[in-house]
């Protein structure tokens, strides 16, 4: 019997679950815990118009008052949990508090990754929560000169807005273009031209190995023995699971907390968006740091932690904006992927295109054609044959 059930994370995961709880007809005891300060906020917007300063702040927030009110949760803000105690049932916040409970979701989600050296240095920045954003954007107001450690999505996308502002930008990726993990080489080598056709620096291929500076940071170090001026640094080198509150807790943690299918880590405790690990039915283990992930899974997670068992086979979905650019991937992407343009062209700034595994069709991806990104997801979904899908033109209009 489930009376109390605690969701720990309180963001897009967090509140989705808490949400879905209600609506699946939990009635009893709720608590959310969080240890931002801030009620549930949106963090796409942040690399983006946040950053630019095109939004007011206030318009990340993912709720009104009243609706996170009509949840009639309780809500502990600003208070991390510390410990969990599974045979006990009980989380320990920061505080010192203890909180049973009788059902569990985890929904801590990442944490920026760090350089091993200079983040001492006054103008060396991560970019992963509100406060990231405003202290970044509060020194872009002065700055002249931005390096962007990591060509990735959060600095591709912090490049872009960084160029968009007037100042210089280079950014350094020891991969040899940006992206390119998640899209392969070819889209990689597209995505460097968009990048250096606004002016930003790309030196991809080499690693940075230190921050320069006294007190502040004024350039980067590479491998290649080359320097870059910076009066601002922005380490944007991915995100791990927040999972360090869980250790000894005996919970499996691998990359992030190991779940099921059916996003459960243990009995009575479920784990949904960046902090979970679970075991797709059809493609095996994953870990999504994708936004749309986090509603689709903490959904999920809540169903089951009310005995619905729900498998979780989502087609993963993710965007980005860069530019004027909006890229969009169904499914699985990546340089291990053949990898087919079947609509459109690059070189008028907007093509859709196929990956498969040599058999079927895996993934799809569109630069600018959001319809036709629509259409090939039904490629990831029926699993179309390779040989088949790739060889059909679409019609890009
Ligand atoms: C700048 C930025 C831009 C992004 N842009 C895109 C995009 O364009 N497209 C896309 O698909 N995805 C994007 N993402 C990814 C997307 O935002 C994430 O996938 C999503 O936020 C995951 O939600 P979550 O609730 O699982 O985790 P999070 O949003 O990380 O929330 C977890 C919450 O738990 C809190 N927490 C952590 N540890 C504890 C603890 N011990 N106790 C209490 N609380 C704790 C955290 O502080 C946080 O508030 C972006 C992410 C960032 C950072």
């Amino acid at each position: 019997m489930l009376n109390r059930i605690l969701v720990v994370g309180a963001s897009a995961a967090g509140l989705t679950a808490a949400e879905a709880l209600r609506r699946e007809g939990f009635t009893e005891e709720l608590t959310i815990v969080g240890d931002e300060p801030h009620a549930p906020y949106d963090r796409p917007p942040l690399s983006k118009q946040i950053l630019r300063g095109t939004w007011e702040d206030d318009r990340t927030v993912l709720r009104s008052d009243a609706l996170l009110a009509g949840l009639g949760a309780t809500w502990i803000l600003g208070t991390a949990a510390t410990a969990l105690d599974l045979p006990a049932r009980e989380v320990t916040l920061a505080d010192g508090r203890v909180l049973g409970y009788d059902g569990l979701v985890i929904a801590t989600g990442a944490a920026a990754r760090r350089l091993p050296f200079g983040h001492h240095l006054a103008g060396v920045h991560v970019l992963r929560t509100l406060d990231d954003t405003l202290r970044l954007r509060e020194e872009l107001k002065t700055a002249c000169s931005v390096a962007i450690v990591g060509a990735g999505f959060l600095g591709a996308e912090v490049a872009a807005v960084v160029r968009e502002l007037g100042l210089t930008v280079t950014m350094i990726d020891p991969l040899p273009a940006p992206m390119i993990r998640q899209f392969g080489p070819e889209p990689g080598e597209l995505l460097r031209r968009l990048h250096e056709g606004h002016g930003v620096d790309v030196r991809c291929g080499v690693g940075v190995t230190a921050l320069q500076g006294d007190g502040r940071v004024e350039g980067v170090e590479l491998a290649d023995g080359s320097q870059v001026a910076a009066d601002v640094v922005l380490v944007a080198v991915g995100a791990s699971p927040a999972t360090g509150w869980l250790a000894g807790s005996g919970l499996p943690i691998g990359d992030g907390v190991e779940c099921d299918q059916y996003c459960v880590a243990a009995p009575g405790v479920v784990a949904a968006g960046d902090v979970a690990s679970w075991h797709h039915p059809g493609i095996g283990r994953r870990r999504l740091e994708h936004r749309m992930n986090a509603t689709e899974q903490a959904t999920n997670a809540a169903r089951n932690l009310l005995g619905q068992g729900v498998p979780f086979e989502p087609v993963p979905y993710f965007w980005t904006d860069q530019y004027d650019v909006k890229l969009q991937v169904y499914g699985r992407s990546g340089a291990e992927f053949d990898f087919r343009i079947v609509a459109g062209d690059p070189a008028e700034g907007r093509f859709a295109a196929l990956y498969g595994d040599g058999e079927q069709v895996v993934g799809a991806l569109a630069w600018n054609l959001p319809r036709q990104a629509r259409l090939l997801r039904e490629h990831v979904v029926r699993s179309t044959p390779w040989n088949s899908a790739a060889h059909q033109e679409l019609n890009s209009h």
